[in-house]
């Protein structure tokens, strides 16, 4: 007390202090897309105890201290941050992972994979050394690819291994809906499965505003015969990703409010469903161990149930194709 002499004059303390909150989050890597989710969580105040890690000091502390200037407007959050002491990590109820190298313009996902999966090498077994039963979702790409790496790294049971998938492209296709339709995007009902990005598959089948269904009114819909061209909708859910790249360097805001919401579903325990990233073997006939996305219901556990869509013929031959290219991809893969 002698060194904090109006402290003490101020309190008298009564029992040790606690520092551990329970809804402690940890985010690896603070660029655009770590410091979107940060931004995020905050800000809809799924968290006060937030850790951030990067390998880049300067920034990594210039974030921190940003966010920290602000957390009289955040519930007075606590935010800490370590270059390399995993042992900041202790206890996190989520840890989200965003490290790793992003896509260049032009660069497919895929050919990400050994890049992304040397960092999560160095990462994975650090944060399982202070985390006995933490839920992972991750969110660098090729996210499917990662997720299964980090699963095989981790040793952590499947459905507390969680990759954001496309719950991304499932947003961008119920906004591109909601333009054509002229409602809100949240009334538009559809959903993107299968891999993020390229070859993600549009339950077209499915589509429906307020239990009507598109395919109803036009039995064309998502086809190239369709005179109207819904397909266009998902070519441009499919090239956002490059038009934003090429337009602003990254892609940030979506995906953090994406992977916010899926937090909001573990923390809240609501069992809301998502477009997530969970091992695809055996369901749709798909023999490979390999993640891809389903409609999957979150809550404080991680994933608690996948939805077993009725899907057409075609959809289930585009995500077995899908599977069956990602399973020839992982082959390749150095653990
Ligand atoms: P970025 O380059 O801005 O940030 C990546 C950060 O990771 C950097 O700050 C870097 O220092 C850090 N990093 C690299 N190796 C590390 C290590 N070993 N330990 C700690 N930190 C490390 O990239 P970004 O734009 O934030 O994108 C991050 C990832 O998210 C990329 O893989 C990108 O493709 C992916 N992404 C995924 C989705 C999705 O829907 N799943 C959407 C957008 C971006």
């Amino acid at each position: 007390m002698a060194s904090k002499p109006t402290y003490g004059k101020l309190f008298t303390d009564v029992s040790e202090p606690v520092t551990k909150t329970g809804n402690k989050v940890t985010i690896i890597g603070v660029g655009a897309v770590g410091m979107a989710c940060a931004f995020a969580l905050l800000s809809e105040k799924q968290t006060n105890d937030l850790v951030l890690m990067d390998m880049d000091r300067n920034k990594l502390k210039g974030e921190m201290l940003d966010l920290q200037q602000g957390a009289a407007f955040l519930r007075n959050a606590r935010i800490q941050e370590s270059a390399d002491d995993y042992s900041i990590t202790r206890d996190s109820r989520i840890i989200i992972v965003t490290a790793g190298a992003r896509q260049r313009e032009g660069e497919s996902r895929l050919a990400l994979v050994q890049r992304n999966t040397d960092i999560f090498k160095s990462i994975i077994p650090k944060l399982m050394e202070y985390n006995k039963n933490p839920i992972l979702i991750i969110v660098s790409n090729p996210v499917d690819i990662l997720t299964y790496v980090a699963w095989k790294l981790s040793g952590l049971p499947v459905h507390k291994v969680i990759g954001t998938g496309t719950n991304l492209d499932t947003s961008r296709f119920k906004y591109l809906i909601s333009q054509r339709l002229d409602i809100a995007p949240s009334s538009c009902h559809g959903w993107i499965i299968g891999e993020h990005g390229d070859n993600s598959v549009p339950v077209w089948s499915s589509v429906n505003v307020s239990g009507v269904r598109l395919t109803e009114l036009n039995p064309k819909i998502g086809t190239k015969e369709d005179e109207e061209d819904w397909l266009s909708l998902h070519k441009e859910v499919v090239q956002s990703a490059y038009e934003i790249i090429k337009l602003k360097g990254y892609t940030s805001w979506a995906i953090g409010l994406s992977v916010c919401d899926i937090v909001s579903g573990i923390m809240r325990n609501t069992n809301n469903l998502y477009a997530l990233s969970t091992l695809i073997k055996g369901f749709h006939c798909i023999q490979d161990e390999v993640f891809l996305s389903l409609p999957a219901a979150v809550g404080v556990d991680g994933i608690s149930k996948v939805v077993n869509q009725k899907l057409t013929p075609s959809e289930v031959q585009q995500l077995q194709e899908s599977a069956r290219v990602i399973a020839e991809v992982q082959k390749g893969i150095q653990f």
